[in-house]
C-alpha cells in the first residue's frame, strides 16, 4: 500500500444556489450523502428482508493477534467462491461458500469463526445443514463453536444482503455527480476484506479464491485473475437465466435492467487483504508488456471514471513505461520472475490511501491524475507509486508477512526499491531528477515521528488488527525505506540481490518474518563474498527493533600535518539504542570544492576519530550524511552555516546533497541550535535560488507550516507577507520557457495568502484571468477571501459561483461544502461544528467529513472560535468511541484546534481525556491515545521552538539595543491618515485592542512593521 502524500492534489462541483443567512451568506447544497432514489431501493423498501442482523454491526471490532494465531494453527487449505449481486443504491446481495480444513476437532469455543462484517445473513449452513444464523453469527464473525465442525473438509454457505460503504474500506460506492455513474471498489488492507466478503481476515491464511459478479450491464468488472466469462443477459439469455436461478437470485437481480456477469478464474493462494473486487461504467484502456520469463505478453489495462479521462493518456503512458521497465528490473534483481497472470491498474475515486497493491488489480487515488500537463512533480510522484505498488507484487503479494508487526517486509521494501529502480534506469532517472530527494522526505517524516514519545520500533508489536492499521505511517515507510537504503550501503547491491533471490525462493506463495528475512540476507551476503564491518544480524535486529534516533556531532581539530575529526554519537529522546551505521561525509574547503569520505559508525556512545592529512580547520568545513545513507540527525557549525548562508548551498552540486544541508539545518533549529527565525533568514536569501523542482517545492512546502508553528506569532503577518512577494517576484521574473518551475513558485504564491492588498491582487487575477490558474490556486483564493473578508460581499460570492460551475464534480461539491464552512458567522459556525461532531448522524462520507473540518478553523477568525476548543474537549470522548476508525482520527487530529487558538491548560486537559481512555482499555483505545499523545508532544514542541527564538531575540535586542525607548518619529500621523488595511495588519499580528494599533501606527508613520514591533516591545 502506499500512503496519500500531503502534496498530492485530491479532487474534482455543483452549481450552487447562494442565500444568506446570520447576516451573511452561505451556498445551499444538495449533500451527496442525501439518499438517491433507485430501482433498486424501491423493492429494498417495499419489504424487510428476511436474515438475521448482527447487533454488532456497527461496532469497531479487531482481531488480536493471538486469536489469528490460534485460529492458523487450525484452519487451513482454504478457497472461497464469492457471488455477488452488485445492485444501484445502497446495497448488494451474495452468496459465498467457504471450504477449508480444520487440523484438529479438538478447539475451544471462539477459536474458529468467519469474519464477517455483514448487515444481514439470511441462510447459513454448516456441512450441507442448514442451521440458525442467530445462533452463530454476532460482532461481525460466524462462530464455530466446539464440536460444529468436523476434522477434515468442511463447507460453510451462506447468502446475504449487505451496504456499500463510504469509508474508503471494504467495497466501497462512488457515485459520480458528473454523471451519475455508480463506481465500486474495495479497499482490504489491513483488516477491511471481511467488510465486503466472509473471510479468514488474517495474512497468513491464504486462500484461492473464485469469484462472479452480477452487475448492470454497462459495468466493467475486474478481479484478481482474468475472466473466464463475461456477458450480458441479452447476449446469452439462457445461460444468464441458469446461473441466476441456480444460485437464487432471482429475487436479487428485480430492478438491477439489463445485467451482465463476469466470473473470474481461481486465484492463486493469497492473502485476504490482497483481493480486489472492481466494478462500474470504468473507462478502459488496454496495453501490453513483455515480462522477463513469461511465454507470453501481460496484459496491463487502465481504468479511470468516465469524467476524468481528458488528461489521463499522458499518465497511461509513463505508468506503462514504469511498469515494463519495473518488471525487468525487479525480475532481475529478485531473481524471480513477475508471479501474476495480468497487470490492470485502477484509479478510484474517494480512495483512502495512495495505492493499494491488490495482486494483479492495483487501486490508485485519482490525486494521481493530472489536471493538465503532466510536469516532473506529479511525474515524480506517479512513477514513484506506480514503481512501489509493482515491488509489491513480490514483497508483500508473493512472500508475505505472517502477521502486521512485520509490515515493514513490504512497506520498507516496495518504498525503498521504486527509488533504487529508478535510480538504476536511465530514461526513468532523467525524467525525474529528484527521485532521491522524494525519498528523503519520508526520512524526514520518519525522523520527526520517532523523536516523539508515541513512536515505535520499525517491527512493532502489533497486538490488534488496529494498531496494523496504525502502521502506515513515516516509521514503516520512512525509517524502514532508509533502512533498506542503510543496509545497501552497507553490504553493497549484489549481496542485496542475491539476499531477495534467496528469499523469494524459499517462500514464495507463503508467509515470512524477520528472521526469514535475515536468513536469505545472511546467505546473500555469503554468496557475494561481502566482509563486513559489523555482525550482520545484530546489525539489522537493532536497527529494525529499537525506536528513536542517533546524533551525530562533528568535530575538527588541528593536528600537525593535518586535521583530526572527531564522531560523536549519542540518543536523542526516547531513543533506546546506538544503531551501528555507514556514513558518507564531505569534506568541503572554503571554495565549495568536496571531498568523500566514509566512515562505520560503531553501535557504541564511542566517540571515533578520523585524521586527514594536507588540510587545516581552518579551510575545512564538514557536511555529515553525504548522500543521505544514514539514519541520523546531524549538525553543521556556525562557522558552516556563516560560509554557506549566503549563496553558498547552491554551490554543492547534488540536489541531494544540498537537501541534507536544509535537513539538517532544519533539525538544528527543532533541536534549539539555531533559531527558526534565523533560519528564516537562510530561507529567504536562498530558496528562490535553488533549481531542483523537487527540492523547491519540498522547501517551500516546509517553510509555510514553519512560519506558523515556529516562528514566534507576532512575526507571522510580516513573513508571509515576505514569502508572498518573493514567490510573485520569482514568478513574473521567470521566463516562460521555465514553465513547470514558474507554475510551481505560483502554486506556492497562494499559499501565503494573508494580506489584504495580497488577498484583493490575488482575487483579480482569479475573476479578470491575468494568470492562468490551477485548481488549488482558486480554492486558495476564494478561502482567503471567504475567511478574510477582505473583499466586497459580491466579490467574493461572484468568485466562488465561477468556480462552482466551472468544477460541477465531486471536488467542486466538496470544495462547496469547505468554503461554506469557512464563512465567518457565528450562526455558521455552529452549524457547521454540529455537523462535524454528528458524523454518522449526518451521514458523512469520510471525504465529505474532511471538507467540513478543512474549512472551519482560520486564522482571520480566532474572535469567532475561541471558544471552539472547549468545545473540542467536550466532543472529543464521544468521538473517540464512535466505532468508526477514520472519523475518529479526522476528527482528533483535523478538528485538533491550531496552536492560535490554545495553550498549554488546553493540552493538559487533552492529556487527561487521553489518559482516561488509557485507564478504561488502552489496547482497544491504543490508536487514539498514540495519535492525541503525538499531537500533543507536536504542539509543545513548537511552543519551545517559537519561545526559543523569541527569547534568543530578545537576548540579542537587548543586547544591542540596551534600555533605549523606541524610536519614535518626530510628527505623528492623524487619525484619518490610518488606513483600515494597517490597523487589522497590526492587530493580526499582536494582541491588541484597535485603539492601541491605531496609536502604534500614528507614532510610527503608519507602518504596520514598525507598528508591530513598537507594540511588542511594550
Ligand atoms: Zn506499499
Amino acid at each position: 500500500m502506499e500512503k496519500l502524500s500531503k502534496n498530492a492534489k485530491i479532487g474534482i462541483g455543483v452549481a450552487a444556489t447562494v442565500v444568506a443567512i446570520g447576516g451573511y451568506w452561505y451556498l445551499s447544497s444538495k449533500r451527496a450523502s442525501e439518499p438517491v432514489t433507485h430501482v433498486g431501493d424501491d423493492k429494498q423498501a417495499e419489504q424487510e428482508p428476511e436474515g438475521y442482523q448482527d447487533p454488532g454491526y456497527e461496532d469497531a471490532v479487531c482481531l488480536y493477534r493471538e486469536e489469528a494465531i490460534k485460529r492458523k494453527k487450525l484452519v487451513d487449505n482454504v478457497h472461497y467462491n464469492n457471488k455477488l449481486v452488485l445492485l444501484k443504491g445502497k446495497e448488494y446481495h451474495g452468496k459465498s461458500t467457504v471450504v477449508f480444513t480444520l487440523k484438529n476437532k479438538d478447539y475451544q469455543d471462539g477459536e474458529v469463526f468467519i469474519d464477517f462484517q455483514c448487515k444481514i445473513i439470511k441462510t447459513l449452513a454448516i456441512n450441507g445443514k442448514a442451521v440458525e444464523v442467530k445462533d452463530h453469527f454476532l460482532n461481525q464473525r460466524i462462530n464455530f463453536n466446539s464440536g460444529v465442525l468436523q476434522e477434515g473438509e468442511n463447507t460453510i454457505e451462506l447468502t446475504f444482503l449487505n451496504n456499500y460503504r463510504k469509508t474508503g474500506t471494504g467495497l466501497h460506492k462512488f457515485v459520480d455527480p458528473a454523471d451519475d455513474g455508480e463506481y465500486l471498489y474495495t479497499q482490504f488492507e489491513p483488516f477491511d476484506a471481511h467488510r465486503a466478503i466472509p473471510c479468514f481476515d488474517q495474512p497468513d491464511i491464504k486462500a484461492t479464491m473464485t469469484l462472479a459478479l452480477i452487475a448492470p450491464e454497462e459495468h466493467v468488472s475486474l478481479s484478481n485473475s482474468h475472466e473466464d466469462a463475461d456477458f450480458t443477459n441479452t447476449e446469452k439469455p439462457e445461460e444468464s437465466s441458469q446461473f441466476i436461478e441456480e444460485n437464487g437470485f432471482r429475487q436479487a437481480i428485480q430492478g438491477i435492467g439489463n445485467y451482465r456477469i463476469t466470473k473470474f478464474s481461481k486465484t492463486p493462494k493469497i492473502s485476504a487483504y490482497l483481493f480486489a473486487i472492481i466494478s462500474g461504467p470504468y473507462d478502459v484502456v488496454e496495453k501490453q508488456g513483455n515480462a522477463p520469463g513469461k511465454d507470453e505478453p501481460l496484459r496491463m489495462r487502465f481504468l479511470c471514471r468516465k469524467s476524468l479521462v481528458e488528461y489521463i493518456s499522458q499518465a497511461y503512458d509513463h505508468m506503462h513505461e514504469a511498469v515494463v521497465t519495473g518488471i525487468e528490473w525487479y525480475t532481475e534483481f529478485f531473481g524471480t520472475p513477475f508471479p501474476w497472470s495480468k497487470y490492470d491498474q485502477i484509479f478510484c475515486p474517494e480512495f483512502r490511501f495512495g495505492a493499494m497493491e491488490n495482486v494483479g488489480a492495483v487501486t490508485f487515488s485519482e490525486a494521481y491524475i493530472p489536471t493538465g500537463k503532466l510536469g516532473t512533480l506529479h511525474l515524480t510522484r506517479l512513477t514513484n507509486t506506480t514503481l512501489h505498488e509493482l515491488c509489491h507484487q513480490w514483497f508483500g503479494n508473493l512472500a508475505t508477512m505472517t502477521w502486521w508487526d512485520d509490515l515493514w517486509l513490504n512497506e520498507a521494501f516496495a518504498t525503498y526499491m521504486a527509488y533504487h529502480c529508478t535510480s538504476e534506469n536511465e530514461i526513468l532517472a532523467k525524467k525525474t531528477p529528484g527521485f532521491w530527494v522524494a525519498l528523503n522526505m519520508r526520512k524526514q517524516a520518519a525522523l520527526n515521528s520517532d523523536s516523539l514519545s508515541t513512536t515505535h520500533p520499525i517491527v512493532k508489536d502489533a497486538v490488534t488488527t488496529d494498531s496494523a492499521d496504525d502502521m502506515v505511517n513515516a516509521i514503516t515507510y520512512g525509517k524502514g525505506s532508509s533502512f533498506i537504503k542503510q543496509l545497501i550501503h552497507m553490504i553493497g547491491r549484489e549481496a542485496m540481490s542475491k539476499g531477495c533471490t534467496k528469499y523469494f525462493k524459499n517462500h514464495a506463495y507463503s508467509n515470512t518474518n524477520i528472521d526469514d528475512f535475515l536468513d536469505a540476507l545472511s546467505y546473500g551476503c555469503a554468496t557475494a563474498d561481502v566482509e563486513l564491518e559489523v555482525n550482520l544480524r545484530k546489525y539489522c535486529i537493532d536497527f529494525l527493533t529499537h525506536q528513536g534516533v542517533n546524533k551525530v556531532d562533528t568535530k575538527i581539530e588541528d593536528i600537525e600535518g593535518g586535521i583530526k575529526i572527531t564522531f560523536t554519537k549519542s540518543n536523542m529522546k526516547y531513543s533506546q539504542y546506538i544503531n551501528a551505521q555507514k556514513m558518507d561525509y564531505y569534506l568541503f574547503d572554503e571554495e565549495y570544492n568536496c571531498e568523500l569520505h566514509s566512515i562505520v559508525l560503531t553501535d557504541d556512545s564511542e566517540p571515533q576519530t578520523v585524521e586527514i592529512k594536507g588540510r587545516t580547520s581552518k579551510n575545512t568545513f564538514i557536511l555529515p550524511n553525504a548522500g543521505d545513507h544514514a539514519y541520523i540527525l546531524s549538525s553543521v557549525s556556525d562557522r558552516f552555516i556563516d560560509h554557506f548562508k549566503e549563496e553558498g548551498i547552491q554551490k554543492v552540486p547534488s540536489n541531494l546533497d544540498r537537501t541534507v544541508i536544509w535537513r539538517t539545518l532544519i533539525a538544528m533549529v527543532k533541536n534549539k541550535k539555531l533559531k527558526s527565525t534565523e533560519f528564516f533568514d537562510i530561507v529567504a536569501k536562498n530558496i528562490f535560488k535553488e533549481s531542483d523542482l523537487i527540492l523547491l517545492s519540498t522547501l517551500l512546502t516546509t517553510v509555510k507550516p514553519f512560519i506558523s508553528l515556529y516562528i514566534p506569532k507576532n512575526m507571522y503577518g510580516d513573513l508571509v507577507k515576505k514569502m508572498f512577494e518573493g514567490a510573485k517576484n520569482l514568478y513574473e521574473s521567470l521566463p516562460e520557457s521555465q514553465k513547470e518551475l514558474k507554475n510551481l513558485v505560483k502554486n506556492h504564491i497562494f499559499s501565503y495568502l494573508h494580506d489584504k492588498d495580497h488577498i484583493k491582487a490575488a482575487a483579480s487575477w482569479y475573476s479578470e484571468g491575468t494568470i492562468e490558474l490551477e485548481d488549488e490556486d482558486k480554492k486558495a483564493i476564494i478561502l482567503a477571501a471567504i475567511r478574510s473578508q477582505y473583499l466586497e460581499e459580491s466579490q467574493t460570492k461572484d468568485l466562488l459561483e465561477k468556480y462552482l460551475q466551472d468544477n460541477q464534480t465531486d471536488r467542486g461539491e466538496r470544495f462547496k461544502i469547505t468554503a461554506d464552512a469557512a464563512v465567518p458567522t457565528k450562526e455558521n459556525k455552529e452549524r457547521v461544528w454540529n455537523i462535524i461532531i454528528n458524523p454518522r448522524e449526518n451521514e458523512l462520507s469520510s471525504w465529505e467529513y474532511r471538507a467540513y473540518i478543512s474549512g472551519f478553523y482560520s486564522r482571520f477568525q480566532k474572535d469567532l472560535l475561541k471558544d471552539y476548543p472547549s468545545k473540542y474537549l467536550e466532543a472529543l470522548p464521544k468521538l473517540v468511541q464512535i466505532g468508526e476508525k477514520d472519523l475518529m482520527t479526522i476528527f482528533t487530529s483535523g478538528a485538533f484546534p491550531p496552536s492560535y487558538l490554545i495553550d498549554q491548560d488546553f493540552l493538559d486537559k487533552v492529556n487527561k481525556i487521553v489518559t482516561d481512555f488509557e485507564k478504561k482499555d488502552k489496547v482497544k483505545y491504543d490508536s487514539f491515545i498514540k495519535l492525541a499523545r503525538g499531537i500533543i508532544e507536536s504542539k509543545q514542541g513548537q511552543a519551545r521552538i517559537e519561545e526559543f527564538a523569541r527569547i534568543k531575540d530578545s537576548e540579542e535586542e537587548e543586547k544591542e539595543e540596551p534600555e533605549e525607548e523606541p524610536e519614535i518619529p518626530e510628527e505623528e500621523l492623524d487619525e484619518s491618515e490610518i488606513t483600515e488595511i494597517n490597523i487589522e495588519g497590526v492587530i493580526n499580528n499582536v494582541r491588541c485592542s484597535r485603539e492601541e494599533a491605531v496609536q502604534a501606527l500614528r507614532v510610527n508613520r503608519n507602518d504596520v512593521t514598525k507598528a508591530v514591533s513598537h507594540l511588542n516591545k511594550k
